[in-house]
């Protein structure tokens, strides 16, 4: 008798389970947000301020791509040359083969320039060999779409902006002793 009870709790209780949300999603029409630090395929920059890539092709990170999977050229930068850019040189061409790379983020840890990011952008599926080969105008896309969704500042400005605010907090906690010890010999005098 108690077993027999117990097993209809058990099937009530899965049965009331069953009315519970899904946890499954129907791919692709609604598909999965992608976490904040989730690393799709890598992604150029844009310098809003300067209104150009931050990307000069200084080549570091194709030397040190493992699947060599990324190409780019160099021209002499205009904006520089009409004193607007601090950039001599800029990208001119760029290319990266996304379904040679193993998202390792290599490229994006070795450059200097903040120029690449690793972008959320992972659904580019194509039936062709070599379909996702992209080029500097893509990346770029891809590449603004990610700074506008994450609100993105470069690395170095917020690295910068940190430091300052440490190195304000140890000037700081001297001035706050001294006054501490100020309102102290006053309390003592009065
Ligand atoms: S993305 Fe960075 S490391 Fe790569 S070529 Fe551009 S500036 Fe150099
Ligand atoms: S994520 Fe890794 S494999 Fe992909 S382009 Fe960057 S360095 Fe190359």
């Amino acid at each position: 008798m108690l077993a027999s009870v117990k097993g209809l709790l058990i099937t009530l209780a899965s049965t009331l389970n069953g009315f519970r949300a899904p946890v499954t999603r129907q791919y692709p029409t609604t598909p999965t947000p992608v976490k904040p630090r989730y690393m799709g395929f890598p992604a150029l920059t844009w310098d809003d301020k300067v209104d150009e890539p931050f990307c000069t092709a200084c080549m570091v990170c194709i030397r040190n791509c493992p699947t060599q999977c990324m190409s780019a050229t160099m021209k002499d930068n205009p904006l520089q040359q009409e004193g607007k850019s601090h950039r001599r040189k800029i990208v001119d061409t760029f290319e990266i083969n996304l379904n040679r790379c193993i998202l390792c983020g290599i490229c994006v840890n070795v450059c200097n320039f903040d120029a690449i990011v690793m972008s959320h952008e992972h659904e580019l599926s194509t039936y062709e060999r070599n379909g996702d080969r992209m080029d500097l105008p893509n990346l770029l896309e891809m590449g603004m779409q990610y700074q506008a969704e994450t609100a993105w500042i470069p690395p170095t400005q917020r690295a910068k902006a940190a430091e300052e605010k440490a190195s304000g907090d140890q000037q700081k906690a001297p001035e706050e002793v001294s006054g501490e010890q100020e309102k102290a010999a006053g309390e003592a005098s009065s």
